[in-house]
């Protein structure tokens, strides 16, 4: 059977991992077998959510009954019923649901008669509490199949210690990074010298080490120094895959939806109050705003490089207007050209225009010219894909260490990943 849960959080505490972390103990000693723990985050851009809009299935053998009770009894011990935005959903389906509606969840938005219809569809035992807004993430995390996957060892700590000041060693956490990144990643921002993988949120998480096989994870969380947590799961997750992204263009673009959009930029990219870059892309006739904002720090750096004519790869969401980036991949690099009108050899003054089509005139001795001034830069970016530090990744989002399948990994990056020949999974 599939056991889903979701939406058990609120901003003052909880975690459904952590529910779904303790599920698991719970129905492993009562000799039921859990098969795997997986953790699915959905479209990012769901406002209903508390924070990385997560949801979790268990995948169990054992007796549904049981386990619905089970499921059902953990949620009103531990949800957060006192949240308004809490609406808890309880799934146990003995055959998958259409792994349809997972797709819609983690790119677009569902309404929950959706779920009621599908789960009845399906034959499973479901409960909502509240508005049941919480069936939509627990139906998506048991129809999902995910195409490609990643793991994340949680470790969560005591109950006696929530809401206090964790204590997880900030140097173990770099020593880990080094010694097993790319096969682990966002544990830290070694750019921006910031501690990633720590929560600052009141809930029971102590640290989370993402990676790509449960043997790395487990390598790096084993050079760390912390508390000593009450639990530690690892879970399979569709995090770091790009399972959001949908393919768009300027014209076709859904707000709260997110796309790899392909288009020309159309102007020189100008930072505006706040620090966040704006430039715009055009194909077909239509264009679009992208933006960096200042949590990308460096990541605006590569932006402010882009000129008019780059071809371009934007990939984020669509939100009010903008692409709101999460890393690009410069496809053909423009000649930086700036011209202005020359200057009149004569009197040493810059020309004006003579009017459209008609070149440049001296307004001091009539003099013209028909061609203008031209610079040429050489360029500081190359081809190739560039990304937002740890600190500003969305969960989703695929790290460029993983590799970009549909375009072979630049030099540059491969550069970046740091790949140690030395790095061997246990
Ligand atoms: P938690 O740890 O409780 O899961 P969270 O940040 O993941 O916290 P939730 O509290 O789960 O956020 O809130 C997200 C809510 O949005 C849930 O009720 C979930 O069912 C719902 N939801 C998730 N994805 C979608 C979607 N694509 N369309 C509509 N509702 C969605």
């Amino acid at each position: 059977m599939l056991i889903g849960i979701d939406d058990t959080d609120s901003p003052a505490g909880m975690c459904t991992t952590y529910l779904g972390a303790v599920l698991a103990r719970r129905l492993i000693h009562e000799h039921m077998r859990v098969r795997e723990a997986r953790l699915v985050r959905l479209n990012p851009n769901v406002t209903f959510k508390t924070r990385g809009n997560a949801a979790i299935a268990l995948d169990v053998e054992g007796d549904p009954d049981r386990a619905f009770s089970l499921a059902c009894a953990i949620v009103e011990e531990l949800a957060d019923f006192s949240c308004e935005k809490t609406n808890p959903g309880v799934v146990v389906a003995e055959t998958r649901p259409d792994p349809a509606f997972y797709r819609k969840a983690v790119t677009d938005f569902c309404e929950i008669e959706e779920a009621v219809n599908l789960l009845e569809a399906a034959g499973a035992r479901y409960r909502g509490w509240k508005n049941r807004r919480g069936l939509i993430g627990a139906t998506a995390a048991v129809s999902g199949i995910f195409p490609d996957t990643t793991y994340e060892i949680l470790a969560y700590r005591d109950p006696s210690r929530w809401g206090t000041p964790r204590e997880v060693d900030r140097e173990s956490l770099f020593a880990a990074e080094e010694a097993t990144f790319p096969h682990t990643w966002d544990t830290v921002d070694p750019v921006n010298r910031v501690v990633v993988c720590v929560p600052h949120t009141p809930d029971p998480v102590l640290f989370g080490i993402r990676g790509e096989s449960p043997a790395w994870v487990m390598m790096a969380r084993s050079l760390i120094q912390s508390e000593k947590p009450a639990v530690e799961q690892i879970w399979v997750t569709n995090q770091g895959t790009d399972a959001h992204l949908l393919a768009g263009t300027c014209s076709s673009l859904r707000e709260g939806l997110s796309y790899r959009v392909r288009g020309t930029v159309t102007g020189r990219p100008e930072t505006g109050p706040g620090g966040h870059v704006s430039f715009s892309i055009r194909d077909s006739g239509a264009e679009v705003r992208c933006m960096a904002y200042e949590p990308t720090k460096n990541f605006r750096e590569i932006i402010r490089a882009l000129v008019p004519g780059d071809t371009i790869i934007a990939v984020g969401s669509y939100k009010k207007g903008s692409i709101n980036l999460e890393k690009i991949c410069l496809v053909v690099p423009a000649r930086d050209i700036r011209t202005q009108p020359p200057l009149c050899t004569a009197c040493n003054k810059r020309m004006t225009s003579a009017g459209k089509d008609k070149g440049y005139k001296c307004r001091k001795c009539g003099a013209h010219e028909k061609d203008p001034e031209v610079q040429e830069s050489p360029r500081t970016l190359s081809a190739g894909w560039y990304e937002v530090p740890p600190t500003a990744r969305r969960h989703l989002a695929k790290p460029l260490c993983r590799g970009v399948p549909e375009h072979p990994l630049p030099g540059r990056v491969l550069e970046e990943c740091r790949l140690q020949d030395g790095n061997t999974p246990p």
